[in-house]
């Protein structure tokens, strides 16, 4: 004989559940079809239930609330009689937990309010097909799905725009442009004492060579219809910057900045905020005279110029773009940048496409794999021995970042692509 008890609210359970039909899974019905599902909310202990009676946020849309997502299935029939449609509320993921969802569901083809995934290459699942036992991030995070290589799809903090976040005005260009010129030169290895912002020694190419490979490579991807006629740069445009070791430079460091890593301070959450923001912009005149915030600037720039491209590439931008990732490996300032190269832009695999759009997805995508393992991320204000046994482990995932990294591709998007009003 069978005993039925009734539960609380919608739970409807057989008696023989009590005995916890994860320890027993035969012990549940077969017709009507009884699933095994937690007793309690997160218990260790699992009842039998009727199919019919969970309920079906596919129905009741609202039933999953702001902490759960409805995951819809199809099935051709799940009881002979019933609607070929259903869906259950899912738990979202922890952060730094595997997810299932895939790059492309954010980026960039997400429609807002539209919970269900859009792969732009897959012909097999085409839109309005539903996630297979997916597993999908917190509405704070985001799942990195296959862009990162050294991370499986993981649930991460997304990087929001800061509010007044940087973006590519014609005097902007020219600013990080005139960070682009003083690349590449001897580096502190061969530093003398008492130079200037005047005095920059060639490290392999001749100081004249970058300087036109710069203008190069600035006229041939600059966007006249934004910008206006590109003016080539000159370096004595830079020549009034100060020496990052002045006391006219030291002084105007706030407290807070001095206690962290002086001019080489950042704050990428909020980089333009009084006091706890970056450092002021400077040279290194004690090591290679280029400037202190090298490293942003030409992520800025390259991401001005490859979001702002035509649709279509002239073999000239084609050949400039293909050559970029060599130029940085060269020229950076950064020795552990330039070491990370082919991993994190050649191995990417380097676009052999003449679409525009290709180009700033790949540069957003290898920016994203950088600032998963970079020092500011990873170390915040601290300097951590970077390159160093300290480094921490790639696998790590949880607590190791002291930043959001993340920077979905529609923010990116909406940071670096400048609409023309028509
Ligand atoms: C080619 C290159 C390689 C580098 N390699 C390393 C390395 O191996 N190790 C290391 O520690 N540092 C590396 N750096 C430096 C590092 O990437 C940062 O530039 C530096 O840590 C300063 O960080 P930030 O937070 O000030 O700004 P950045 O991260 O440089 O950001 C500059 C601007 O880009 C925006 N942005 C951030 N992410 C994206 C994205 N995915 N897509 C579009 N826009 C974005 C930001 O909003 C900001 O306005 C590299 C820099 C470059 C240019």
């Amino acid at each position: 004989m069978m005993w039925r008890v009734v539960f609380p609210g919608w739970m409807c359970v057989h008696a023989a559940a009590l005995s916890d039909c994860f320890q027993q899974p035969h012990i549940c019905g077969v017709k009507p079809f009884e699933a095994c599902i937690a007793c309690e909310k997160g218990g260790s202990r699992g009842c039998c239930m009727e199919v019919g009676t969970i309920p079906d946020c596919y129905l009741k849309p609202h039933i999953c609330g702001n902490d759960k997502w409805c995951e819809l299935n199809d099935h051709v029939s799940w009881n002979e009689t019933e609607t070929t449609t259903r869906g259950r509320c899912l738990n979202f993921q922890e952060r730094c937990n595997s997810c299932s969802a895939t790059e492309n569901d954010d980026n960039p083809y997400r429609i807002p309010g539209l919970i269900g995934t859009f792969e732009k290459e897959s012909h097999s699942r085409p839109f309005g097909s539903y996630l297979e036992r997916g597993t999908r991030c917190g509405p704070k995070d985001i799942c990195t799905g296959d862009s990162i290589p050294v991370l499986p799809p993981t649930c991460v903090e997304r990087r929001s725009l800061p509010s007044n976040h940087d973006s590519p005005s014609r005097q902007k260009m020219y600013e990080w442009g005139k960070r682009m010129m003083r690349m590449g030169a001897h580096n502190y290895e061969r530093s003398r004492l008492d130079t200037g912002p005047e005095e920059q020694t060639a490290e392999g190419s001749t100081r004249e060579e970058v300087h036109e490979g710069v203008n190069a490579i600035l006229s041939g991807l600059w966007n006249p219809l934004l910008w206006g006629e590109f003016t080539p740069l000159t370096i004595e445009s830079t020549y009034d910057e100060l020496c990052c070791n002045w006391e006219n430079y030291t002084a105007k460091l706030s407290s807070f900045q001095k206690d962290r890593t002086g001019p080489s301070y950042r704050f990428p959450m909020d980089p333009l905020a009084p006091e706890i923001g970056n450092s002021p912009s400077c040279v290194w005149c004690l090591f290679d005279n280029a400037y202190n915030d090298e490293n942003p600037s030409i992520w800025s720039l390259v991401h001005a110029l490859t979001f702002n491209l035509p649709l279509v590439l002239s073999e000239r931008q084609f050949a400039l773009l293909s050559s970029l990732p060599m130029w940085l490996r060269e020229h950076l300032s950064c020795p552990l940048c330039r070491s990370h190269i082919e991993e994190h832009l050649i191995e990417l695999g380097v676009p052999a496409s003449r679409s525009g759009t290709d180009w700033a997805h790949f540069f957003w995508r290898a920016h994203n794999y950088v600032n998963e393992q970079s020092e500011v991320t990873r170390c915040g204000s601290q300097s951590c021995g970077w390159g160093l046994w300290e480094t921490p482990e790639s696998y790590n995932c949880a607590g190791v970042y002291r930043y959001a990294w993340y920077v979905p591709f529609p923010d990116a998007q909406k940071q670096w692509k400048v609409e023309i009003a028509v």
